[in-house]
């Protein structure tokens, strides 16, 4: 076996790590034998001459089993399901999701994470929720499972402890935006939840982590090949961020908007992506038969209200009171006698005639980041009353001094220089027309498209 400082020459120099050099690098990293020092070299290796996908197969594999692995009973093993998305703006796919599968007859054990950057958390928007807890054990998810059939929670500490030590290396390495290793940093906490099928949402646009469809489609497909590789199925969807998802921008007002979603009254675009990455997983579980049909049976649960009930029994599941998960679910809830409301709201109006051809999702979320609703550093307190409701959607002909952005903030006033920058993020013309979703990749055998 070759020492460190030989294992790290070896990948600087091109060399391709066997499956033994693989397991020797992670079990270093986790037991403590590697120096920061020499952690920090070998993921500039990596970074520099990139991985074949055999090499982050493994990586992701070592990955994976550097801590606890979950095991469900047998009868879950083919129905176990989860989704992971790249981040965008507005993204509550996940909240309607998860139920929506649980009342299809899968077993939701989602793992989320927390807003970084401009992007938002899943786990920060359910937090917004009074005695939502993220918090579970192992034991704990096992028991949701059985109840109710969906959970949304953090990372435990258990899971793929080499995850932690290398992330907070990459991020003091300037090796985050590496393909290997951001695909075995999310892959092998998926198969740490030894799930059956996983559907990938791979963002592209403005407002995405990668700005064109080419290099989203490499992501997608070490995210997909590494998901294999490890006997999950799995699937990805390449969706535009260039605006919003939806038109709540927020924490708060995007549980509001997840909740009026599982009432029947969901946005366009995000029943687009709802109903896709739900249909995929259910094909890739066999309890569909076909795209579309997995779409209609996701649509279906959704429209008819068994995702919400889904929902309401998840939110008490995970600590919040049987009256407040009954009042945010109850038809024509005022949802802000649980949820904080911002002190202030102030309107935006349409500078001129025209049609909408898009609002700047990545400039929205920044001005929001600012006044509060995101955090810089993994520690930071959040404000889960600030956002914004966009009061426009893309196409829509709008009139001069038409609202089209409703603020909420709280004590941090918005800059008149914000207020520019938002004013400018809306674009007002004469023609539009982009796809939502530009491409669907289903793993080999699941590839009726409709
Ligand atoms: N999310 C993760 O968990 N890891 C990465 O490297 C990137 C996104």
């Amino acid at each position: 076996m070759l020492s460190i400082p030989d294992l790290i020459r070896k990948k600087r120099d091109g060399g391709r790590l066997t499956d033994e050099e693989v397991r020797f690098f992670i079990n270093s990293v986790t037991t403590k034998k590697m120096q920061d020092s020499q952690i920090g070299a070998m993921l500039m290796a990596i970074w520099q001459q990139g991985m074949v996908a055999e090499e982050t197969a493994s990586l992701t594999r070592e990955m994976m089993v550097s801590g606890e692995v979950m095991t469900w009973p047998d009868e879950w093993k083919r129905l176990m399901v989860d989704k992971h998305s790249t981040g965008g703006v507005g993204d509550k796919v996940s909240l309607v999701l998860a139920p929506a599968l649980a009342a299809c007859g899968c077993k939701v054990p989602m793992i989320s994470g927390r807003g970084l950057a401009h992007t938002g958390g899943t786990l920060d928007k359910l937090e917004s929720i009074p005695g939502f807890n993220v918090q579970q054990s192992a034991e704990q998810i096992q028991k949701i499972l059985a109840s109710v059939g969906c959970c949304i929670v953090g990372q435990t500490e258990k899971l793929v402890p080499a995850d932690r030590v290398l992330y907070a290396l990459r991020d003091a390495t300037s090796t985050v935006d590496s393909l290997p290793l951001i695909t075995g940093s999310i892959i092998s906490k998926k198969g740490a939840e030894s799930l059956s099928a996983l559907v990938l949402d791979v963002k592209f646009g403005g407002a995405a982590l990668y700005k064109d469809l080419q290099s989203a489609k490499l992501l997608a497909q070490n995210l997909v090949d590494a998901g294999n590789s490890l006997g999950i199925r799995t699937g990805a969807v390449l969706s535009r961020m260039d605006g919003v998802i939806g038109r709540c921008v927020g924490n708060s007002l995007e549980v509001i908007e997840s909740l009026e979603t599982l009432k029947g009254n969901g946005p366009d675009d995000l029943m687009e992506l709802v109903t896709t990455l739900g249909g995929m997983l259910l094909v890739m579980t066999e309890l569909a038969p076909s795209l579309s049909e997995g779409k209609r049976k996701i649509n279906d649960a959704v429209i008819g209200g068994d995702a919400l009930s889904k929902f309401e029994a998840m939110v008490e599941a995970q600590g919040s009171t049987n009256e407040t998960a009954r009042t945010l679910c109850s038809p024509g809830a005022d949802y802000f006698s649980i949820l904080r409301k911002s002190k202030h709201q102030l309107e935006l109006t349409a500078p001129a005639d025209g049609v909408v051809l898009g609002v700047d999702g990545l400039v929205l979320a920044q001005v929001l980041h600012k006044l509060g609703a995101g955090r810089s550093k993994a520690e930071e307190l959040i404000n889960h009353s600030v956002g914004a409701e966009l009061l426009v959607s893309c196409g829509q002909r709008v009139q001069k001094g038409a609202i089209w952005l409703r603020l909420h903030y709280d004590d941090q006033a918005p800059s008149s220089v914000q207020l520019d920058l938002l004013q400018k993020a809306l674009t007002v013309g004469e023609e539009h027309g982009n796809t939502l979703i530009a491409e669907v990749l289903l793993p080999p055998g699941d590839g009726k498209s409709n």
